[in-house]
């Protein structure tokens, strides 16, 4: 059997990972380098976490999620997960803070609740007098990216796949199986896997009433001097609180302290236009998070990236089977944490063809273990 993947984000390159494993021919096409840093994935980090707000599902399947990264672990013989655990951060009733609780004690995992002084004790960059109480969670922590990206890279090279960095696909024939990249040369596969992360609708632009895309951006800090080893040790932070959606990644494995806002986040046409940070955008990001880190103002901007990525209105996950092809949309802000497990999914998808089975368990209403599919 013959497969394409476009794209090579988190979703394109376990998918590859999971069909080649299982000895599918798999060609991997990608418009930029592999890994990409404007993808969505192509970030320094993502964080993983257990607690889901008000969805149960997403959060019942992070077993799963968990399980596939140390399946991809074993076989790229390095771990590029820095589990150090989740911090949230309760500023009033209901906010982020307090929804993290509620997930976690409904689905009955453990977690730990401290007061704002024992919370500044430990983090010193806390400001207790903006926090009600803090909690933290051991399990979850930052997927590196980067890493993550470039290791399977080479582990797809040294098993056999083809990828093609720097060849754009310019259209899908679903019908034939057809891609034709930037230049005209054209071939044929048994299935095209269609994983262009906030490019998508270029190639299927009837998907625009489904998928909407936004355009967000996220701040490298560097904290005050006495800070910093504070930030060192940190979980990640997975809610400040408050109502600006906020979460921060710790310096973890090499990568930096970022601070991101889903508030930051507006409504996009090109996932091309708009990627250099305005003057001042950094600082603007960076002051949203005046409560409750302490002393905000004394960090430094280093650099601001930024990121377009899709959305659906219910913000489950998406595929959508057309003749050969399958789109798949694994984002609404939230999909990196499950990329290993989608990538395996996928790969069942194509193999059994069971598309109603995949739609259910990428939308986290499907909770019944996997059964893998042999080529
Ligand atoms: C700021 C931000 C923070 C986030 N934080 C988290 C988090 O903390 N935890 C979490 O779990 N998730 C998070 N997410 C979501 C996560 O990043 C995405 O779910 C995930 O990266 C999507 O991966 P993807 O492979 O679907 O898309 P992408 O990573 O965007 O990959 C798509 C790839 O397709 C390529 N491509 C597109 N069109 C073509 C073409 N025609 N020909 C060839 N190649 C093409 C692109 O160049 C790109 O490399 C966040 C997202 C953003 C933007």
């Amino acid at each position: 059997m013959k497969v394409a993947i476009v794209g090579a984000g988190i979703a394109g390159l376990t998918t590859a990972w999971s069909l080649t494993k299982r000895g599918v021919d798999v060609t991997l096409f990608e418009q930029g380098p592999i890994p990409n840093p404007l993808s969505a994935s192509g970030d320094q980090h993502r964080l993983m976490r257990r607690a889901y707000g008000d969805d149960d599902g997403y959060s019942r399947l992070i077993t799963e999620a968990l399980e596939a990264w140390d399946e991809l672990w074993e076989d790229l013989g390095e771990c590029h997960y820095a589990g150090r655990g989740v911090l949230a951060f309760n500023q009033f009733p209901n906010d982020g803070g307090s929804r993290f609780a509620s997930s976690l004690k409904r689905g009955g995992f453990s977690f730990e609740t401290w007061s704002p002084q024992e919370a500044a004790e430990r983090y010193p960059y806390i400001d207790p007098n903006r926090v009600r109480r803090v909690h933290y969670m051991a399990e979850g922590g930052a997927l590196l990216c980067q890493k993550i990206g470039a290791s399977i890279a080479r582990w797809l090279n040294e098993n056999g796949a083809l990828l093609r960095p720097e060849t754009r696909v310019t259209a899908v024939d679903a019908a034939a199986g057809k891609v034709v990249v930037e230049g005209g040369e054209e071939a044929v596969f048994d299935k095209v896997v269609v994983t262009a992360g906030a490019w998508v609708l270029k190639l299927f632009p009837e998907l625009a009433g489904t998928l909407t895309i936004c355009r967000t951006a996220a701040v490298y800090l560097d904290p005050p001097d006495d800070l910093k080893a504070a930030w060192d040790t940190s979980p990640a932070v997975q809610n400040v609180g408050g109502n600006v959606v906020g979460y921060i990644l710790p310096p973890a494995g090499g990568t930096e302290l970022k601070f991101a806002a889903g508030v930051n986040k507006r409504l996009a046409q090109d996932p091309d236009a708009d990627r250099i940070a305005a003057p001042g955008e950094g600082e603007l990001l960076r002051d949203l998070f005046v409560a409750p880190i302490a002393r905000v103002q004394e960090y430094k901007v280093k650099r601001v990236v930024t990121c377009a990525y899709t959305f659906t209105e219910d913000h489950r996950f998406y595929s959508h089977p057309k003749g050969k092809a399958l789109v798949v949309s694994p984002c609404s802000g939230h999909g990196y944490k499950f990329g290993a497990s989608v990538g395996r999914r996928v790969a069942d998808g194509v193999l059994d063809g069971d598309m109603d089975l995949l739609l259910r368990w990428l939308r986290s209403e499907e909770h019944r273990p996997r059964q893998p599919a042999m080529a």
